[in-house]
């Protein structure tokens, strides 16, 4: 690659110059100077200067067959070579995204068979909210339209996926969110659980605000309820086991259509293909992408379930809608050895049975008796660090969020990558990780806490 011509003083000067960033101050960028990674290898990531560190991001939650697998670039170029592009419109097709339609209809729940391809996990969410109006629309109630989702909520940084969100920063510069979602309470206990509630309890009131929602617009007036199974870019919210049992009841009760955003959890991560298994629930439509590629290319899939997907074909009429890029050849043959990876290494059993509950127990036993730790919790390959002042009390540290960062920062010196959201350290590594990776980065967390914690209590 050509960058070794340059220095990193010259890219971060030019990278200030010329190139904006996603959800960043420009300014604060401007003065920082950024991080520049220059290439990976498997769990590890290294900047220019060659500077190690263990990715416990797994890119941004997608890289999940780890760097450096040279049949996805085999794949890709193949590809290329072959038929680099072809679109899916006007009653076309091209081979890759048919073979991985079939291959997502294997894989995914029984009762989804229909895949509508995106590039990114943003647009599949804008297709999800475009089917379930047009879903109502074609079955004859047009004013069944509209969305229930929650505070908190990340689905996407288009205009719809902004709206559907509940990021209220987000909406603050939105100026006219898409009408008719409204946002309810997150099932997040470990802050809005009443003294003396059962996480049990606390699961079905959380479930409850569904309901009571549904019945304030008019169950008529309802199409769908969206949710992460875990709230991820929120913070690692992980429900109480009673949570979606009670929201797909609730939804079903009142003929309201379950839509599930599994970007983030998707094709492994939390020890199952889909999380919607690991919670037992059978949503209408699930939104996936990042581990689909494993982030090798830019592809997203909304996987619809029979109930919307017959009414499409037996009622027919166009759908208004797509990409340039839905069913792009290469990101579909790439999509297909990744899964194909994903399968030989037998990833998804590894992190349910050994990595997922081993990362559970280190978190748990080593993480969580540190001062500085609230609460730890984990599914799978996902997990949170709740970073406190004052573990008995739970009260953070002011500015509000700032502790997070300082515990990052010193995470990303000992050589692990890790993300602050709030006062909520977020771990979401390659599911290649091992127990001795595991190990190590917890070494690399524990070294972060102790030091972090000598800056805050100065402070
Ligand atoms: N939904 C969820 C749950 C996500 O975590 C994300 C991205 N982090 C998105 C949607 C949006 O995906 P993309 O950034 O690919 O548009």
């Amino acid at each position: 690659m050509t960058y070794q011509n340059y220095s990193l003083a010259q890219l971060q000067q030019i990278d200030a110059a010329h190139h904006l960033h996603p959800f960043t101050d420009s300014k604060e960028l401007r003065e920082a100077g950024s991080r520049v990674i220059a290439h990976a290898q498997g769990p590890y990531i290294y900047d220019t200067e060659g500077f190690e560190l263990l990715d416990g991001m797994a890119g941004l939650w997608c890289v999940n067959v780890g760097y450096g697998r040279d049949e996805l670039a085999e794949v890709a170029a193949q590809q290329m070579k072959e038929l680099p592009y072809y679109n899916s419109f006007f009653k076309c097709s091209t081979p890759t995204p048919i073979l991985l339609a079939k291959k997502l209809a294997e894989l995914a729940p029984r009762h989804i068979n229909q895949v509508f391809y995106g590039s990114s996990g943003s647009e599949a969410n804008d297709t999800a909210l475009r089917l379930v109006r047009h879903y109502w629309a074609l079955e004859g109630k047009p004013e069944k339209n509209r969305i229930i989702s929650r505070t908190m909520a990340y689905h996407g940084s288009t205009v719809a996926g902004t709206s559907l969100g509940g990021m209220a920063g987000m909406h603050s510069q939105l100026g006219g969110a898409v009408p008719n979602i409204v946002h309810v309470m997150m099932p997040y206990a470990y802050e809005l659980k009443l003294p003396g509630e059962s996480d049990h309890e606390f699961g079905l009131r959380a479930a409850k605000a569904v309901e009571d929602a549904i019945l304030e617009a008019g169950a008529d007036k309802v199409a769908a309820f969206i949710g992460e199974p875990i709230m991820g870019a929120g913070g690692v919210k992980i429900p109480p086991e009673s949570y979606w049992p009670e929201v797909q009841r609730i939804c079903r009760k009142h003929d309201v259509l379950l839509m599930l955003d599994e970007v983030i959890t998707g094709y492994g991560r939390t020890g199952e293909w889909f999380a919607a298994t690991t919670f037992g629930i059978e949503p209408d439509t699930i939104t996936t992408a990042k581990a689909l590629t494993s982030g090798y290319q830019p592809l997203s899939a909304l996987l619809v379930g029979d109930r919307i997907a017959n009414t499409l074909v037996e009622k027919g009429g166009e759908f208004y809608h797509g990409y340039t890029y839905s069913g792009h050849p290469v990101a579909c043959a790439v999509a297909l050895k990744n899964l194909e990876i994903i399968e030989r290494e037998g990833l998804v059993e590894r992190v349910k049975s050994d990595t997922g509950p081993y990362f559970a127990k280190a978190l748990r036993e080593r993480i969580a008796p540190h001062p500085l730790v609230g609460e730890v919790r984990s599914v799978g390959l996902m997990g949170a660090i709740e970073i406190v002042k004052e573990k008995a009390t739970r009260e953070r540290f002011s500015p509000e969020g700032s502790a997070a960062v300082t515990v990052r920062d010193h995470a990303i010196a000992a050589g692990l990558m890790m993300r602050a959201t709030g006062d909520t350290m977020i771990l979401s590594p390659p599911l290649i990780w091992t127990r001795e990776i595991i190990d190590m980065a917890c070494d690399r967390i524990l070294k972060a806490l102790d030091l972090a914690e000598a800056d805050l209590r100065k402070a």
